[in-house]
């Protein structure tokens, strides 16, 4: 059974239209089904109008929302008020094309996806009727999230999902963009994105204004800060904390008992070499407790291996950098002003790749 979440607000006039459009096409295809319409109490009665529906579509009813207003809350709710096996968001004003609705079904109930998004943004796709201001914002904050998710239409409002992708995902009630929200914290393995053209409504008014900007950069901060998110930006950040933890740890040893060592008879650089390994592997282990909980969100494996794992990496990322850079300096003659630091840089950025790819694939593979 699919079960079709409309969230609401003074959509009246649209009610009277999406209402025997979406019960004509599930029922033609055959598809069992129940539409929620998830109303912030709108005062222009859209409640009362799906109520006069439902005697003729007995498939939809209306849920009359008192507290929590605000679109993701609606959702939201409507995902815990759904009964059917697939949950599908729509908007009411019928920008979202109500043939795509059996496809979007069709995509998790036969073609074995977890998501199925409607897309404006890949082939086939597109936008009706949009002033170009419009499609430039909407296309600054998709890039916005590009990193966050695969998907190219990720802040649409237009998808289905299985109700495992969402269950005891930590999901927020906050930004509007909900598919957004479930594709990073949800759980689920394929996606799939069916093209849709996106049309303007007719009746009724937009109610999304300028806060919702404010409110969307809100949201992605909390995103990117979310755990498994990201993973590159949040491993060069962790990177970077390391280096200030290695170099901190590494100062402080040789301020406090490097002048001791300094005056012992036989002193050498070993000293300072051991200096060094201390500083290296508290680094690495602060790098490991937070890209194991944070980078990578892999708490679920054993930290034990993982920790073995990653610490190889490292050592080995170290050799490869430390060899790197004495062909550069010493064999290749790398020893002027630009040059030295441009190979300085690439053997860095190499090496960071390498550590990135050994931590992914191998140390924190899920
Ligand atoms: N909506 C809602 N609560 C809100 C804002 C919007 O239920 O606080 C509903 C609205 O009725 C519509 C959908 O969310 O069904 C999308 O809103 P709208 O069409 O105004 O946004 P736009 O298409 O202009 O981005
Ligand atoms: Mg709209």
């Amino acid at each position: 059974m699919l079960s079709v979440i409309v969230p609401t607000y003074n959509e009246r006039d649209n009610m009277g239209l999406l209402i025997p459009r979406l019960s004509r096409v599930l029922e033609s295809e055959s598809i069992p089904y129940e539409i929620l319409v998830m109303d912030d109490d709108s005062p222009d009665g859209t409640c009362d109008e799906v109520q006069r529906l439902s005697a003729e579509y007995p498939g939809a009813r209306c849920i009359k929302r008192m507290q929590d207003r605000g679109l993701s809350p609606a959702v939201m709710e409507g995902f815990r008020e759904a009964v059917g096996d697939i949950y599908l968001v729509m908007d009411a004003d019928l920008s979202h094309p109500i043939e795509v609705v059996p496809e979007l079904y069709r995509a998790i109930a036969h073609d074995g996806a977890d998501v199925a998004v409607g897309s404006r943004h890949i082939k086939g796709g597109g936008i009706e009727d949009w002033p170009l201001k419009r499609k430039v914002i909407s296309w600054g904050a998709s890039m916005l999230a590009r990193p966050l998710t695969s998907c190219s239409d990720p802040m649409s409002g237009f998808f289905a999902i299985r109700p495992s992708v969402i269950k005891g995902a930590p999901l927020r009630a906050k930004g509007y963009k909900i598919l957004l929200e479930v594709l990073v914290k949800g759980r689920y393995d394929k996606v799939v994105e069916v093209p849709i053209t996106f049309k303007d409504r007719e009746l009724g008014e937009s109610k999304l204004g300028s806060d919702v900007i404010v409110n969307y950069v809100q949201h992605l901060m909390w995103l990117y800060l979310h755990p498994g998110s990201a993973p590159l930006i949040k491993f060069l950040a962790v990177g970077g904390s390391g280096i200030i933890v290695d170099l901190g740890i590494l100062t402080a040893l040789i301020l406090l008992i490097g002048d001791d060592i300094i005056s012992l008879p036989g002193y050498d650089l070993k000293y300072v070499f051991i200096f060094q390994a201390i500083s290296f592997a508290y680094a690495t282990t602060w790098n490991f407790v937070w890209n194991r909980h944070w980078t990578f969100d892999a708490r679920s494996a054993k930290p034990s291996g993982q920790y073995v794992k990653f610490l190889t990496v490292a050592t080995i990322a170290l050799i490869i950098r430390t060899a790197l850079f004495y062909v550069a300096v010493n064999v290749l003659g790398f020893q002027g002003i630009p040059e030295y630091h441009i190979s300085l840089l690439a053997v860095i950025i190499f090496v960071t790749v390498l550590n990135y790819l050994g931590s992914r694939l191998w140390a924190f593979k899920k």
